[in-house]
């Protein structure tokens, strides 16, 4: 099921890890021999304002890029420099390919990083966290309270004799247990897998068997809409086939609180009761793993991606700080779950490695009304708000009026992640939250660690673009043999030369790894299909395997779905091909319209009428059909491999990953 073209000089190492692998290796990227086919016409061009940029970390992009990239080991160098290290590297990069090790010989504890740094300076009494949950209820932690919770979960982590490189599941709501887990685990070289809590026992239990975990830590419930989601048993049921897990540790939130089976089952209030709130971080060597994190699945089986200390601490940092202008007295928002990447990366490491402080709310979007994020931007004068255009298409359907009840003047950047943000999104998101807040489209990956491509305040937006590579980082659309390709033809995005924050492998299978460095010779492949523009501006148009072929055509899905969004019914749309008998492929569209809007022949037509105005023939969809929602990832990515199986009648393969 590898489509690798028998002259590729990888071939070989590909096709023994396919076999061994088997169908797992569904999702990799196939080089195709054609290139994309650039359709979608967007001229928009924002400029920063005189105050963004004059203020901004980084004013001037095009001079601090082409420095970094000079040489960009001293940029990175440069870099950890601004963080503290036990003792110090030789080497910046030892680069074995596709082997990197970053910081060589150096020691170093990225959550002595993300808290003592912090908390044996003025910022001891900073607000690091301030929680607020579904209900109401409101948390707030010091960088050092949360020092001090940190070191009694890992003095509790050792009196279970958790040691270095040993294994613990996360399985938690979005609550502060969830942070304090992760820094706990870091502190003394544990290495944590987060696995989101809206995982099926099976799903569940999959994870913790290949990581075989020691210790699992959960929750008696979750809250989701109003309603009480049990949790522990689902890890009562994972657990059963999961013989490596030792204890399993229940945060109670429920007032009738569950009950716990000694001794394997320990109450997390007893667990931490009797333990010091002083514990000394592990030096640790830069390349010890921090976490296995295994990707949100859209494509297929969910991959244990490993980051390691030092260059993640580095890579999280730094993106942290520029991507979003972070300043002290900056107010963070991040939506996203501690149990995808973007939770891991900018809720708690990136941000807290910077001394932020962070607005951490457990919900969704629309309950218990669409205003709810608005409202807490309001409430806690929110500066940074970082969303998915999922989220923003999701607020788009319930109209303008929400988010002009509140005061968003906080507001100062805003940024996207998760999906190309489509032109429309954005256009919204801007005019809504006051026309002068630039909008950072991050494009990034489980597997990147950090965001790659992206605008920085100072820069030029043009809406639907993730603009142009972050410093130190050197990224290209290229042909299936690595050629470059001429401006605005499309192809694969791939990154030249290796990166701190890049995962180190997939954990306990090297071979997959290497898959991402040898499907097209002498760079990272993404899987992704994109364009760079007259200005080097860098268009992601979709998943190189959802990538349909139209009468010799190639169309990324993201041009013909963002034309869909730009009809005034749509909400969201999801494109698929289909067999054709003389086109080799057709293409369907599956369309969420707004509030409002009735499904009829006239409006069918009508959307049709708009691709082809927008996009022209080629694009124009041979079948649309009107849905109430669309398969996606629990973190909200549409999971178009899903729809299109389950038009083909074929078997939907692994989706463990699906919401609904
Ligand atoms: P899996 O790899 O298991 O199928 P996944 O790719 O959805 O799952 P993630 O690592 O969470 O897992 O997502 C990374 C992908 O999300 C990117 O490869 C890209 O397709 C998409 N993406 C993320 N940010 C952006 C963005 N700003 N613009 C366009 N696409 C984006
Ligand atoms: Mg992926």
């Amino acid at each position: 099921r590898v489509a690798v073209p028998s002259s590729h000089p990888h071939n070989a190492v590909q096709n023994t890890a396919a076999r061994r692998s088997g169908p797992r290796f569904v999702e990799v990227m196939r080089p195709m021999s054609d290139k994309i086919d650039t359709l979608l016409k967007e001229g928009r061009v924002i400029q920063p304002s005189a105050r963004t940029k004059a203020a901004a970390h980084i004013p001037d992009y095009d001079q601090a890029y082409k420095a970094s990239i000079a040489d960009p080991e001293a940029f990175w160098g440069g870099v950890a420099k601004e963080l503290d290290w036990f003792t110090p590297w030789t080497r910046v990069l030892e680069w074995n390919y596709p082997w990197a090790k970053w910081f060589v010989g150096a020691t170093c504890n990225i959550a002595y990083n993300c808290l003592d740094r912090h908390a044996n300076s003025w910022r001891r009494n900073k607000v690091a966290i301030i929680w607020v949950g579904e209900n109401g209820e409101e948390r707030i932690f010091t960088y050092g309270e949360l020092l001090r919770q940190v070191n009694r979960c890992a003095n509790a982590l050792k009196a279970l004799g958790l040691k270095q490189g040993d294994r613990v599941t996360i399985y938690l709501p979005k609550i502060p247990e969830q942070v304090v887990a992760m820094l706990a685990c870091a502190r003394i070289g544990v290495i944590h897998s987060v696995v989101y809590s809206g995982f099926s026992a099976p799903a569940l239990a999959s994870r913790i068997q290949d990581a075989e975990a020691r210790l699992v830590i959960t929750a008696d419930v979750g809250y989701d809409r109003g309603k009480t989601i049990p949790l522990k048993p689902v890890v009562d049921a994972a657990v059963q086939s999961c013989p490596s897990v030792e204890k399993v540790v229940v945060v109670r939130r429920d007032a009738l609180g569950v009950a716990l089976t000694a001794p394997k089952e320990i109450d997390w209030t007893d667990w931490l009761k009797e333990q010091s709130a002083v514990c000394a971080a592990e030096p640790l060597d830069a390349e010890t793993p921090l976490y296995i994190l295994y990707t949100s699945g859209t494509t297929g089986k969910p991959k244990g991606v490993v980051h390691v200390h030092g260059g993640y601490m580095v890579g999280t940092y730094i993106t942290t700080k520029y991507v979003f202008d972070l300043k002290e007295d900056d107010v963070y928002f991040c939506v996203a779950d501690p149990g995808w990447v973007t939770g891991h990366s900018y809720i708690v490491y990136g941000p807290l490695l910077n001394g932020a402080t962070i607005l951490m709310a457990e919900g969704k979007p629309d309950y218990p009304n669409p205003g709810r994020w608005w409202d807490l931007i309001a409430r806690y004068g929110v500066s940074i708000f970082y969303t998915t255009p999922t989220a923003v298409r999701l607020l788009m359907k319930y109209g303008e009026d929400w988010p002009k009840k509140y005061d968003l003047s906080t507001l100062r950047v805003l940024g996207s992640v998760g999906e190309p943000i489509n032109p429309e999104a954005w256009e919204w998101f801007y005019r809504v939250t006051g026309s002068d807040k630039p909008i950072m489209d991050t494009w990034w990956q489980t597997e990147t660690g950090a965001i790659l491509v992206t605008p920085l305040p100072s820069v030029p937006l043009k809406p639907g673009s993730a603009t142009r590579p972050f410093l130190g980082i050197e990224a290209d659309v290229v042909d299936k043999e690595g050629h470059s390709l001429p401006s605005n033809a499309g192809g694969f995005a791939v990154i030249k030369k290796p990166w701190p924050a890049m995962m180190r492998t997939i954990y306990k299978d090297p071979d997959r790894y290497k898959v991402y460095w040898n499907t097209i010779p002498n760079c990272y492949t993404a899987g992704d299909v994109c364009r760079k523009d007259q200005d080097g501006y860098m268009w992601f148009m979709g998943r190189a395997d959802d990538v349909i072929k139209v009468a010799g055509n190639r169309i990324g899905t993201a041009e013909v779905e963002s034309a869909l969004v730009s009809h005034e019914a749509v909400a969201e749309a999801a494109v698929i091909g289909k067999p054709h008998r003389t086109a080799g492929e057709a293409i369907k569209a599956f369309v969420i319209l707004k509030q409002g809007y009735q499904d009829s022949k006239e409006l069918i037509q009508s959307l049709k009428d708009h691709v082809l105005k927008e996009l022209g023939k080629i694009a124009v969809p041979q079948e649309i059909d009107i849905v109430p929602s669309l398969p996606k990832t629990r973190s909200g990515k549409i999971m178009r491999r899903v729809l299109k199986a389950k038009e083909l009648g074929q078997d939907v393969g692994d989706i463990s990953t699906i919401e609904d």
